[in-house]
């Protein structure tokens, strides 16, 4: 026998109803038991907002306060605090400072968060946003849910990983993503550049007065600009691997070398570096919402003048949208004018008495 937990009734395995949750079975005396123990487990919470934003990066942080100071019900909800400005070592171009760390930015976004304004926030992945008559349901990983009159999507984007082995381990330990303001700790020392396009050649051109060897490492050919393949055909201490896909990333504690393979061969090069530079290109995390709004080419959530997207009531900002530039300054600028359209939403949403 086992127990109905809702009704604690005693039920026969046999002809009980059953549910799977969490790995786990449950066992019901009726499909009303069965309803009412699902409708517990995924509505923890349905706390209502009037704006609910989603990622924490430097789009949403800066929308999250402008929303504050506009007196807005905003709830943000975010899988960390910083996005991918906690990886710059060094921001040149925001105003205010000749230069700081994204690290110490960041600091200084939360504190207006936490602290200036404190503004109800919660350290979650989304996992689903449902539309429903007069707005949102959005579910987390723990299946806690909230209703928001309007979102605001700044869930950025993710530098394209190569999905093998030891990249994992050794990420900030030898092996990073796109270019870094101080490569110091590959002076002297031979470094990789993974990826064929602009990008990767930039950074090639940025260490090759500071690395002793320069490997590219591109899947095919160079796509660069001739230009800046020409310029970089003259270094000297640079050999390319075109054709050549990474296998594996080794080490003790940091990264010591790269095991890479010509398309179709056996054979594996296992090249000695200190450090390597992964530039193959980035993914926007529109997934979440591309149900709803309409997104280009490249999966970026397309916005109108004021972060208006498709659908209405979405608003979006940062890199995760088609907005030119990926850059903090530019994520921030957009989160605050998302923040003033969202609230000019709530408005008008008002007057026909929403
Ligand atoms: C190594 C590196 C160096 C850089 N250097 C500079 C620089 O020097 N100067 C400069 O201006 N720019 C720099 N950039 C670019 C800059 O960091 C980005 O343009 C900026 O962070 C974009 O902000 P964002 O808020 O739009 O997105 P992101 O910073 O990507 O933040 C997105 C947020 O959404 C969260 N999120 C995603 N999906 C979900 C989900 N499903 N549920 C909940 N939360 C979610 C993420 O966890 C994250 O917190 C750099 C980027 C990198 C990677």
């Amino acid at each position: 026998m086992k127990k109905d937990p809702i009704c604690k009734m005693d039920v026969s395995e046999d002809e009980a109803l059953t549910t799977e949750f969490n790995g786990k079975i449950y066992y019901f005396c009726s499909e009303g038991c069965r309803d009412k123990f699902l409708k517990e487990k995924t509505h923890k919470f349905l706390t209502s907002y009037e704006l609910v934003i989603i990622g924490g990066g430097p789009a949403g942080l800066t929308a999250a306060v402008y929303a504050a100071t506009l007196k807005m019900e905003v709830f943000l909800i975010t899988k960390d605090l910083g996005g991918q400005a906690i990886d710059s070592t060094k921001i040149e171009n925001y105003m205010g400072y000749d230069f700081i760390t994204g690290p110490e930015l960041i600091e200084k976004f939360k504190y207006q968060l936490i602290h200036s304004h404190y503004i109800d926030h919660l350290i979650s992945e989304v996992e689903k946003i449902e539309p429903v008559n007069d707005g949102f349901h959005i579910t987390t990983s723990e299946l806690n849910k909230y209703f928001a009159k309007t979102l605001i999507i700044s869930t950025g984007m993710t530098r394209r990983r190569l999905k093998v082995e030891g990249e994992e381990k050794f990420q900030r330990k030898g092996v990073f993503y796109g270019n870094i303001q101080d490569f110091s700790f590959v002076q002297g020392e031979n470094a990789a550049v993974v990826g064929g396009g602009n990008s990767a050649l930039q950074i090639v051109k940025n260490l090759h007065t500071v690395a002793k060897d320069i490997y590219l490492i591109s899947d095919f050919a160079l796509t660069a600009d001739p230009a800046i393949i020409e310029r970089v055909n003259h270094f000297k201490n640079l050999q390319k691997y075109e054709g050549f896909k990474v296998i594996q990333f080794t080490g003790e504690n940091t990264l010591s070398s790269v095991s890479i393979r010509k398309k179709a061969e056996e054979k594996t090069i296992n090249l000695s570096v200190k450090g390597v530079f992964i530039a193959i290109g980035f993914q926007p995390n529109s997934s979440l919402i591309s149900h709803l709004v309409k997104l280009n080419e490249r999966g970026e959530i397309i916005i109108n003048s004021d972060c208006s997207t498709s659908y209405p009531g979405v608003f979006a900002a940062g890199d995760v949208t088609d907005a030119f530039g990926k850059r903090i300054i530019i994520a921030s600028s957009e989160g605050a004018k998302t923040a003033l359209a969202a609230r000019q939403y709530i408005l008008n949403l008002r007057r026909k008495g929403g």
